[in-house]
């Protein structure tokens, strides 16, 4: 469904997005559907200072320092911790149901990602668990505020996954995987030479990013990806790859059909390389000439015509 008021606060964050963009900690919405609808919101962090810039349907347009502003701890919560093979999972008495089968999801996606990245985390990885999204908005595990439409963060400076239990199931094992994407691509290109929580991962654009979030948690299909795929094919208006820079085109959903594209067309095993190669370079470009062997043109050329004999 098209809805071009949500669009237009798309494009005053995206804007922020831009500026904001080398200094990111990234969030992710809880679920595609959510994107879709454009409740979406991401967080910057810079050593300590956290910018936040936050939309959706309760958050109108509302970006900015949030210097001497602090969150409500309204809630005391007694934290416990469930140590797995590769997890220290926080969490508290009323969160306790959902955490045994979180616990075994994100194992999962551990696995699974370890094997799609060819890369083992580095460490143990913390994931902070909430009963419910007003309990999540009020952690202080990362500073700014936390938006209604944020499923999960993902912060690089201690590399802590923090999200509240969803419904449906199916919601949280995707925030748990979309995050966790994030600890990888943090780790595989971690500078900390450069200082703490410094990362490769942090000057990518946010559909390389995010779109690789998307494409490794959900996987090539998704409904409204597919929308705005076939919308934009009819139409002859389909984006370059370099086009994506621009907050016109909505990160996640585009970043997942290039990653889609680029999987199918060249292995999941790309997918790696390409990161740890555009993190160096600065610049995804890079990854396309030093990885796939084209350049951007050739590149957006092969992912039009793939996507006008889909749709
Ligand atoms: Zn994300």
């Amino acid at each position: 469904m098209h809805d071009p008021s949500s669009e237009d606060k798309e494009l005053d964050l995206a804007w922020s997005w831009t500026a904001l963009h080398r200094l990111r900690a990234c969030p992710t919405t809880s679920s595609p559907a959510r994107a879709g609808r454009g409740r979406w919101a991401r967080v910057a962090w810079l050593g300590a200072l956290l910018l936040a810039a936050l939309v959706g349907p309760l958050a109108p347009v509302a970006s900015g320092q949030y210097f001497g502003r602090n969150k409500v701890q309204y809630k005391p919560l007694d934290f416990q911790i469930l140590k797995t093979e590769n997890f220290d999972i926080y969490y508290y008495p009323s969160a306790k149901e959902g955490i045994d089968i979180s616990a075994r999801m994100a194992e999962r996606w551990l696995a699974r990602l370890e094997k799609l990245l060819n890369h083992d985390l580095t460490g143990r990885q913390s994931l902070i668990l909430y009963a419910s999204h007003p309990d999540f908005e009020q952690t202080n595990a990362i500073m700014g505020e936390i938006g209604e439409g944020t499923g999960g963060v993902t912060e690089p400076l201690r590399r802590r996954i923090i999200l509240p239990l969803a419904e449906p199931l199916a919601d949280t094992d995707h925030v748990i995987g979309h995050e966790l994407v994030h600890a990888f691509q943090f780790d595989m290109t971690a500078r900390p030479e450069a200082g703490p929580g410094a990362t490769g991962a942090n000057v990518l654009p946010l559909w390389f990013i995010e779109g690789m979030a998307e494409y490794l948690s959900i996987g090539p299909v998704d409904p409204h990806t597919a929308m705005w795929l076939r919308d934009a094919a009819r139409e002859d208006k389909l984006p370059s790859i370099r086009d994506l820079n621009h907050p016109r085109y909505f990160p996640y959903r585009w970043g997942q059909a290039f990653w889609a594209y680029v999987a199918g067309t060249y292995g999941d095993d790309a997918i790696g390389p390409m990161l740890t190669t555009a993190a160096t370079a600065g610049s995804p470009e890079a990854s396309f000439k030093g990885i796939l062997g084209v350049d951007e043109k050739e590149l957006s050329e092969g992912w039009h015509k793939a996507i006008r004999a889909a749709y």
